[in-house]
């Protein structure tokens, strides 16, 4: 069974990656290797920092005892985020860290959510349109020329942000992103609806196509 490590501690990512590919792969995550690197994700796009914490984690794993030379295992590395008409396309691939700029280090949710909210105040429903980008950088262990060049797949959800934060379900700015045909919030709608639909949905998708085609 090929197995795919998620380069993540985000949980709700590797729920909806998990939930997206199905029960043919077998799934690790960076909570299963606590000294993995930390990688810093100073790329000016998603896809450079996409590709940069999967080539570091597969370097680091291919020099690592813990994992056997023969299993059939891919580093699997999402990078994602939010870009706003209104705002440039900001937060962009600052979407993690959007309240805490300065500081270089992730802000909570609700502060990134507030300070979107604060900068769209006099923006109109009709200029709040917007979209999720999703970048996914897959990587074979084991294979020194795939880690030299990762596989690369890309996703986009277009929507609008909202004037306040509706539902409880998903992560990062879900309550405020309207995906385009619907009335309601990633949020509200759940990850059944979402992961059918979201830029990460259809990144992996991608890729489910791509996996499906190897010797494997
Ligand atoms: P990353 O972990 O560096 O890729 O940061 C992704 C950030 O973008 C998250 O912390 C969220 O703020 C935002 N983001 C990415 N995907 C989603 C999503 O599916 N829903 C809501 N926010 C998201």
């Amino acid at each position: 069974m090929t197995t795919l490590l998620i380069a993540t501690r985000n949980q709700h990512k590797v729920g909806e990656i998990r939930a997206i590919l199905g029960a043919r792969f077998q799934f690790l995550t960076l909570n299963d290797f606590s000294a993995a690197p930390k990688v810093i994700e100073d790329a000016a796009t998603f896809a450079g920092n996409a590709t940069k914490k999967a080539i570091k984690l597969a370097r680091w794993l291919s020099n690592s005892s813990l994992i056997t030379r023969h299993s059939s295992l891919f580093v699997l590395a999402d990078d994602s985020g939010l870009e706003v008409d209104a705002l440039n396309g900001a937060p962009g691939v600052h979407s993690a860290r959007f309240a805490a700029l300065d500081k270089n280090e992730n802000s909570s949710d609700a502060d990134n959510n507030a300070k979107l909210l604060r900068l769209l105040k006099e923006v109109p429903l009709e200029k709040r349109t917007a979209r999720f980008r999703c970048m996914i950088a897959l990587v074979e262990i084991n294979s020194p020329a795939a880690v030299a060049h990762p596989q690369l797949s890309d996703g986009a959800c277009e929507g609008k942000i909202l004037f306040t934060p509706r539902g409880q379900n998903g992560f990062g700015y879900d309550p405020l992103f309207v995906p385009d045909g619907f009335t309601q919030s990633f949020a509200e709608l759940g990850e059944d609806v979402k992961n059918k639909l979201s830029h990460r949905a259809h990144a992996l998708a991608k890729l489910k196509d791509y996996l499906s085609k190897l010797p494997i």
